[in-house]
């Protein structure tokens, strides 16, 4: 039996002798039971489980407890003679197991240890003894720890003389296999949908997938993509750390902004619709990318749209969490969350306000080291060749993002999002009217023809509305309207909801000056500022 390809690569480095003592990084109970099987075809297998203490499995994989036996060498001992209580401590464990695996080969499984504490187990001081003992490597006996965070169990000096193997959650052909075994087991066709099904379920782990396709199956009778994207959602975000969406707006859900639109086109969107072809012109692909300006200007919106354009899942990385939730423990969550993404992509990684990750790490306060080490961690996967995401960040103050993300290779491309000019807000409010062919946004009754009073009155009445102010206009133009049980929206409704709101220009002139004197200090490409100008400034002269 040859073994999946993870239990291959710690085949390799025991054969190497490089150290008996193996730790698979995984969570998955299904892995633990391909290791069990593997390891019970070459021999004897002792397994330590906290709950269940020290055992052997018996030939049919079944879990029989040893006893302890009260004297004679270990090469004597037989086990389950009942002569002595059960092994259930570790320390206990790690003893009796010691003189057992120096005289005849034997595989200890470790399995289900959440923490270590170490001045009562001896648990590092064991497999640091292990990993270099002569007599271990030479009965060909090996120990293998099996636990999603080696860094939590082990010191840095007890990792450097072990095999670290992280495990994948999944293979691709594992998930086809398991898909189509449960739906012949549930006697279900899904024929038509196995492809689907393997793409939709990238990144999680065999249990996982396992429980989401049975869960599935209890809810609708089938295996409902729809209900598996869901549910494969609800199981990341218990995470905390990250969010799966299916993205929903496209660019026809977005007013104006011809110029960015364009650019993303261009540099983004034709790229990795093409990856083949634009490789072979040497076209790099696109790896990240900063839209940065005020609230409400639209640069979800537009992460989004990104996404439905190249038809990519879209995950959204809550950085807010990894910091303030799981301080301490932040470290391992984001390599995690990481590893997570990298099996779910492609896909449009989504960061909002990614300047959080620059400002915190103060030197000298416990917090601050962890956040920088955090941000290291992510700086380091941002610059990974083999990263298969594309970054969306954005952020509200481009002056306090750290340098180091600007380098090539992380974020590419910087993007101003401003205040739109006329043409733009017509769209925005054209769009959220319900007017816009192919965009989500339902129409409401109107009143005959608005187009003449958006373009008179509203237009120039909302100089500096940003487009979350826009949307927001026409929804409290629908209130009104609904309010005064009109038949429909009509023109004094939306000129009436102008009036609700208090802009202050004169900053918004202010920060525009900012943001464009950063969009300069970004990029060079002369064209595209001037088309960004020329959109947001247009005929009222700026603001
Ligand atoms: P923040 O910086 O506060 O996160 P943001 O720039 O990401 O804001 P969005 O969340 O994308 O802004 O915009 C909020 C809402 O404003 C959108 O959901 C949408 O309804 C509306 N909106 C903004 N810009 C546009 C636009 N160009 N076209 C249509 N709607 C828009």
């Amino acid at each position: 039996m040859e073994g999946p390809a993870w239990i291959q690569a710690a085949e390799l480095k025991r054969r190497s002798n490089y150290s008996p003592v193996i730790c698979f990084e995984t969570g998955d109970p299904k892995r633990l039971w391909q290791l069990k099987d593997f390891l019970c075809e070459r021999g004897e297998v002792l397994v330590y489980d906290p709950w269940m203490g020290l055992g052997r499995l018996d030939a049919g994989r079944q879990f029989q407890a040893i006893k302890r036996s009260s004297e004679g060498t270990a090469l004597e001992r037989t086990f389950a003679t009942g002569e002595g209580g059960e092994v259930r401590h570790l320390k206990s464990a790690l003893r009796e197991v010691d003189s057992i695996l120096k005289e005849r080969r034997v595989s200890l499984v470790i399995q289900n240890l959440h923490e270590n504490r170490e001045w009562e187990t001896g648990l590092c001081s064991a497999l640091r003894a292990w990993a270099i003992d002569p007599a271990v490597i030479t009965t060909g006996s090996s120990v293998y720890l099996v636990t999603p965070d080696v860094t939590s169990l082990l010191d840095p000096a007890t990792r450097d003389l072990v095999v670290i193997i992280p495990v994948d959650p999944s293979a691709d052909w594992e998930r086809r296999t398991t898909i189509i075994d449960l739906a012949r087991e549930l006697e279900l066709d899904v024929t038509d949908r196995v492809a689907s099904l393997v793409a939709a379920t990238s990144g999680l782990n065999l249990h996982q997938l396992e429980s989401v396709l049975l869960e599935a199956y209890y809810r609708s009778g089938t295996f409902d993509l729809t209900d598996i994207k869901i549910l494969k959602s609800e199981l990341v975000k218990q995470s905390g750390v990250l969010e799966v969406k299916d993205p929903v707006y496209t660019f026809a859900d977005i007013g104006g902004y011809d110029a960015v639109k364009s650019f993303i086109r261009r540099y983004i969107v034709n790229v990795l619709r093409e990856p083949e072809r634009a490789r072979s012109f040497g076209v790099p692909l696109p790896r990240g990318v900063l839209f940065f300006g005020p609230p409400g200007t639209g640069k979800s919106l537009f992460a989004h749209a990104l996404a439905s354009e190249v038809n990519l899942p879209f995950i959204n990385l809550l950085t807010e969490n990894i910091y303030s939730k799981w301080l301490g423990e932040s470290g391992h969550r984001m390599r995690d969350a990481l590893r997570l993404v990298d099996k779910m992509s492609p896909a449009v990684v989504f960061i909002d306000e990614i300047d959080r990750f620059g400002k915190r790490g103060r030197v000298g306060d416990s917090a601050g080291e962890e956040t920088s080490r955090v941000f290291s961690q992510f700086l380091e996967w941002l610059g990974r060749p083999e990263r298969e995401s594309i970054i969306v960040g954005t952020t509200n103050v481009p002056s306090l993002l750290d340098e180091a993300f600007l380098r090539a290779g992380r974020l590419d491309y910087k993007i101003p999002f401003l205040y739109p000019g006329p043409q733009a807000r017509l769209s925005i409010l054209r769009v959220h009217l319900g007017l816009v062919e192919g965009a989500r946004t339902p129409r409401p009754p109107l009143e005959g023809d608005l187009e003449e009073v958006l373009v008179q009155e509203v237009v120039p009445g909302t100089a500096g509305f940003s487009g979350a102010e826009l949307a927001e206009l026409v929804t409290r133009a629908r209130r009104i309207a609904f309010d005064r049980r009109a038949r429909a929206v009509a023109a004094v409704h939306l000129l009436e909801a102008v009036g609700t709101f208090r802009v202050d220009r004169a900053e918004r002139a202010r920060a525009v000056q900012r943001y464009m004197a950063q969009a300069r200090k970004f990029t060079d490409d002369a064209q595209f500022l001037r088309e960004l100008g020329d959109e947001l400034e247009g005929e009222d002269g700026g603001l």
